[in-house]
């Protein structure tokens, strides 16, 4: 599904990944973790596609394809998603109308009418325990950091991608909320073998969303890669000692 292949990305001349190498196949969930600052988001975006981040050298592979020189919203249609750790507020576009015209832009050849896109997504919304009302709301707009989270993994949900870059999405999350999005996910990972790249500092979500492998980077390298046993490690010793 995603083959990362010797990658190096800067940012404004500064080298921020270094030489990374790693393979998601089908249906698989990876975690990212890592202290503060050492590139997981830049990761993250560089997949995505996002202009401040400049591939210096190695190859993003999606499903055997070189994306480099697609644009976000190619590499968004051909299935890659990316739940933000950091979410933009939109004042005026309405988290429903933005749903719709994400549903729209994947499927040109449907007709989407806005009741039947509430209707048909009502219950993901009530399953992430929000209130109807949200969708009324502007995206993101005054949304807590929890409710973002929320936002994220609705748009995550309706939007059904091949492969899920999920940026902390259980950061700022209470239990509950945390168990109901985990949930979902796990609901989206069974139904449509969807591969994961989970970024994350916590080892609740784990129980969740149970990954194959774990990479840890620091300062822009993967520097180890194991089963979901590491993330005991990293608590017990930290990434330091690891
Ligand atoms: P993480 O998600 O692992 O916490 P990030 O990917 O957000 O880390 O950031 C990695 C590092 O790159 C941070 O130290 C950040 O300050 C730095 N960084 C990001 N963008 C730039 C930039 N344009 N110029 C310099 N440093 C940057
Ligand atoms: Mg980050």
């Amino acid at each position: 599904m995603l083959k990362i292949k010797n990658l190096t990305v800067a940012s404004e001349g500064k080298t921020i990944i270094q030489d990374i190498n790693f393979r998601l196949r089908p249906g698989e969930t990876h975690f990212l973790m890592g202290p503060n600052g050492a590139g997981k988001s830049t990761l993250g975006l560089a997949i995505m596609g996002h202009p401040n981040f400049k591939i210096k050298q190695g190859q993003v592979l999606f499903r055997k394809k070189n994306i480099a020189k697609h644009t976000t919203d190619q590499r968004a249609k051909m299935g890659i998603f990316l739940a933000f750790q950091q979410p933009t507020e939109f004042e005026g576009v309405k988290l429903l109308d933005f749903i719709k015209a994400g549903l729209g832009a994947l499927w040109p050849r449907r007709e989407l009418h806005t009741a039947s896109v509430r209707k048909n997504i009502a219950s993901t919304l009530q399953s992430l325990d929000m209130g109807q009302d949200f969708f009324d709301r502007s995206l993101n707009w005054g949304f807590s950091g929890g409710e973002k989270r929320k936002s994220e993994a609705l748009q995550l949900l309706t939007l059904k991608p091949k492969l899920a870059i999920l940026d902390e999405i259980d950061s700022g999350l209470d239990v509950d909320s945390l168990k109901a999005v985990a949930k979902a996910i796990v609901r989206l990972k069974k139904n449509s073998r969807t591969s994961f790249l989970v970024i994350t500092h916590h080892s609740r979500i784990a129980r969740f969303l149970k990954p194959d492998f774990v990479h840890i980077m620091v300062d822009g390298r993967i520097v180890k890669s194991g089963d979901k046993k590491l993330i005991k490690r990293i608590e017990q010793y930290g990434y330091k000692n690891i």
